[in-house]
């Protein structure tokens, strides 16, 4: 190792020994990052917003991080990502409230020369975003309707045909039909089959949408099908595509008097209240996107931009948001039932202590 003679005082460098540490088209160490989240509806927003603050902070960089609020929402994040580029920053990283209503802010932006990160949504219709990181929305789909097969076998009191309803996000969120995509992946060929009914007879995504991913929409569509096509027989099982979204489903079983540890519904995020569902044997399967790990990638991935490099990226090929294919980030989600919760939140400490708690 180099014994560090000279009198160079500075901290960041992160080693660059020749004359031209921060290149052409890196940005100060010190530049405003702009992020602008959608909502609180789920956990992990909430959290992200933290994480951001604090590792951008961390980073050396100057932090705007700014939530949607809940009414005129798609406006308002217009006008603070419109901001943030009037303010100066140099890379906003973007949780889409409605990708495809950004176009005219980030054309604002390209022309200022601020690099655009989507954030775990893709943002759609326009060749100005320059990477995406997310966890992998197809295998997370893919999971969870493989998790809903598997909980049927587990738990329900008789064997196939099992009858189930799908759910599906918000229209307005690119990842909802990456979900129910890949779900369906999953279960299309045991409908066709005959293993699989959906007795509602609603199958396709518009259909099965959950606007806002609000839980109140979620719950009312589930009261309205166990009227109209439960009335004489039992639903079985649910594909949910968050953990919001499974326990207002919950919700609505419970409330119809039927008994839910016969019954399977999925979800994703690994919200706390999922997890203590899980454990008392209700949910039956969350997926674990550990925020920390997605938060801490787009840090590098600013890291990297600030330091003139290109970011690194993992995927080339699957993120067509109708204009250009977006160079992505994608991590691993991880399926989570009682039987692995254990394990799979091995270093989430708040988490592993309800998995613990409950045993
Ligand atoms: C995220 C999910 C989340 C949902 C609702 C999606 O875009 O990927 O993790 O449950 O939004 O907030």
């Amino acid at each position: 190792a180099a014994l560090a003679l000279s009198g160079c005082s500075g901290e960041r460098g992160g080693g660059a020994s020749t004359d031209d540490a921060t290149g052409s088209a890196g940005f100060a160490a010190d530049a405003l990052i702009g992020v602008a989240l959608p909502d609180k509806t789920s956990e992990n927003w909430v959290l992200a917003g933290a994480l951001f603050e604090d590792g951008l902070a961390e980073a050396g960089f100057d932090a705007d991080v700014q939530y949607a609020p809940a009414s005129n929402t798609v406006a308002e994040q217009q006008n603070q990502i419109s901001a943030m580029v009037t303010n100066g920053a140099k890379v906003i990283v973007i949780g889409a409230k409605d990708g495809k209503q950004l176009g005219d802010q980030l054309q604002q932006a390209a022309d200022a020369g601020v690099k655009i990160i989507a954030y775990d949504r893709l943002i759609e219709n326009t060749e100005n975003v320059d990477y995406y990181v997310a966890f992998d929305n197809f295998e997370v789909g893919r999971l969870q309707g493989q998790a809903l097969l598997d909980g049927l076998e587990a738990r329900s009191a008789h064997g196939a045909p099992w009858n189930i309803e799908l759910f599906s996000g918000s229209p307005d969120d690119a990842n909802s039909a990456v979900f129910f995509g890949g779900a369906m992946e999953v279960l299309q060929p045991k409908i066709d089959d005959g293993t699989l009914v959906v007795a509602s007879g609603q199958t396709e995504i518009a259909q099965t949408a959950t606007q806002g991913w609000e839980a109140e929409n979620a719950q009312s569509r589930m009261d309205s099908i166990l009227t109209s096509a439960y009335a004489d027989q039992e639903v079985d099982g649910v594909l949910s595509p968050n953990d919001t979204l499974a326990r207002a489903i919950l919700t609505s079983v419970k409330q119809a008097g039927k008994d839910v540890s016969k019954f399977t519904v999925t979800g994703q995020d690994s919200e706390v209240e999922s997890v203590k569902s899980i454990m008392a044997g209700e949910q039956y399967s969350t997926i674990n996107k550990d925020t920390t790990l997605l938060v801490e990638q787009t840090i590098k991935m600013i890291q990297a931009l600030q330091a003139g490099e290109d970011p690194e990226v993992n995927d080339t090929e699957q993120y067509d948001n109708g204009v250009k294919v977006v160079p992505a980030y994608l991590l691993p989600p991880v399926i989570v039932t009682k039987e692995n919760a254990a394990e799979a939140y091995a270093n989430v400490p708040n988490l592993l202590e309800i998995v613990e708690g409950a045993q």
